[in-house]
């Protein structure tokens, strides 16, 4: 089998492995970058269908500091464009009906999502008494601190939003790790929020929402095209093996089987294909990453026409609560985010189902799925005639799920990488799910292993 020698081998080419290339490269001349797919990006992809610009995986990017910094070092800001100021009401489902999310204190104060008690309950939080909130849920800590209603009305969604999830099983340290920290220090997660809030400078990063004009698979092939080797797709890594002080990767690839050999080796793929590849390793550490639960995401963009909508798409979207009557996590309404995403005169309504919700969403007939989307998007906003479906997109393995647990966990795992030199994990189901936390994850590893081994 041919062999070949590099000094780093990156696989996978989401953006977590991306992310990790491009900062190896500052210090390492040959970075070889694989995927077993047929473009770089990973989730991140973007079609063209019948006049609409189509976003499969993840729609939009906050920014965060670790990623705005290395963007910005590459002048690859500039690729970015952020949503349009329309787009910053958002909604939540109530009752068949959306009510506009509280983005102020005179919103909180207005808002019917809470009853007055629900209000009152939210305001005696800095009297609330501390606790250990280290093995609790999300929903266990929301409510402890804000009382049931902002758990159920206001929290729950949002983690269905970010996590497809389920509140009561992702864990608070790993979710909410900023705020259960602003609780442990100043007692209250308010008071710490405004103590911090102090302290803090200008922001590193700038807010809002984020894409490509042209999308976010667009953006992944831009930050591809920095690599100074293009990634070398089609080509899947079957195993890995400890060859003396380096590593020795078998890939599988249209062109026939191949070994590569390197100092260094960054795992970008997630956590099942982590656990495979080290299973024969470090059993520990793929038990581990085996351990990790994912939530399916269906994903199904409709395009409709603007006067077939009752009541207008008019800001980011909605999110449905767990307890709704409802087949939708939410939906997106993308034409109203960015321009261009729609032909003239109509509107791109980005549908999510599944999630912990609906897990069986996956296996449904696309039918099916159009005809509950429509139904629920019927309620929202009322419906003139049928929607036309974009495509369905499938994602099996989606989001992470972080549980108690995690924090935990990840602390074990990498307490046990440690021992294996020249070997770095990057991806999403580290340190946070979204777009910017896989980033970061991947910049963090290129950095653990710029020491020299
Ligand atoms: C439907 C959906 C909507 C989302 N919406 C948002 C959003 O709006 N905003 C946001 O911030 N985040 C969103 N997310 C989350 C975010 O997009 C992902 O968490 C993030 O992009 C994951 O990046 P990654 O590099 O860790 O993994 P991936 O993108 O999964 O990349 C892993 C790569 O590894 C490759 N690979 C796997 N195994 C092997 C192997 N053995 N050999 C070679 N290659 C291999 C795969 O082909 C893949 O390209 C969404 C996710 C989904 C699925």
């Amino acid at each position: 089998m041919p062999t070949a020698d590099c000094a780093a081998v990156v696989v996978g080419a989401g953006v977590a492995g991306l992310a990790a290339a491009l900062e190896l490269e500052k210090t390492t001349s040959e970075v070889v970058v694989l995927d077993a797919a047929d473009r770089p990006g990973g989730v991140m992809r973007t079609d063209h269908v019948a006049g609409y610009v189509v976003e499969r995986g993840p729609n939009s990017v906050q920014l965060k500091p670790p990623m705005y910094a290395a963007l910005r070092d590459r002048n690859l800001d500039a690729a970015l464009t952020r949503a349009l100021p329309a787009s910053r009401r958002r909604w939540i489902w109530r009752d068949a009906a959306l009510q506009a999310v509280p983005m102020s204190p005179l919103g909180f104060v207005r808002t019917p999502l809470l009853t007055p008690l629900g209000k009152l309950r939210l305001l005696v939080e800095p009297f609330v008494r501390r606790r250990d909130a280290s093995n609790e849920s999300v929903a266990e800590f929301a409510t402890r601190r804000f009382g049931p209603q902002v758990a159920q009305r206001l929290v729950g969604p949002f983690l269905t939003g970010v996590y497809a999830g389920d509140e009561r099983t992702l864990g608070a340290g790993a979710v909410f790790g900023q705020l259960v920290e602003f609780e442990r220090r100043a007692g209250s997660v308010v008071l710490g929020a405004a103590v911090a809030a102090l302290g803090r400078g200008k922001p590193r990063a700038p807010a809002g929402s984020w894409s490509a004009p042209e999308g976010l698979g667009p953006f992944a092939r831009r930050l591809a095209d920095r690599l100074n080797e293009p990634p070398a797709l089609g080509a899947q890594v079957v195993a890995l093996h400890r060859d003396g002080a380096a590593w020795r990767l078998d890939v599988s690839s249209p062109a026939g089987e191949s070994q590569l050999r390197a100092q260094r080796v960054v795992l970008a793929v997630g956590a099942p294909a982590a656990a495979r590849l080290l299973g024969p390793l470090e059993p520990r550490c793929a038990e581990l990453l085996a351990g990790v639960a994912y939530a399916p995401v269906v994903s199904l963009p409709l395009g409709v026409a603007a006067d077939s909508l009752v009541r207008p798409a008019d800001g980011f979207g909605f999110l449905v609560p767990r307890d709704a009557d409802a087949s939708l996590l939410g939906c997106l309404f993308m034409s109203q985010l960015f321009s261009g995403r729609a032909p003239a005169g109509h509107e791109l309504l980005h549908c999510l189902l599944g999630g912990m919700r609906w897990p069986e969403a996956i296996d449904t007939p696309d039918d099916q799925l159009v005809e509950r989307a429509a139904r629920d998007l019927d309620r929202a906003l009322g419906l003139r005639g049928a929607p036309q479906p974009l495509g369905v997109t499938r994602w099996r393995q989606a989001i992470p799920q972080p549980g108690r647990d995690h924090v935990a966990r990840i602390a074990e795992l990498r307490a046990r990488l440690a021992g294996l030199a020249g070997l770095a994990l990057a991806g999403a189901y580290l340190d946070g799910v979204a777009v910017a936390d896989a980033f970061a994850s991947g910049l963090r590893a290129a950095h653990e292993l710029a020491t020299p081994v």
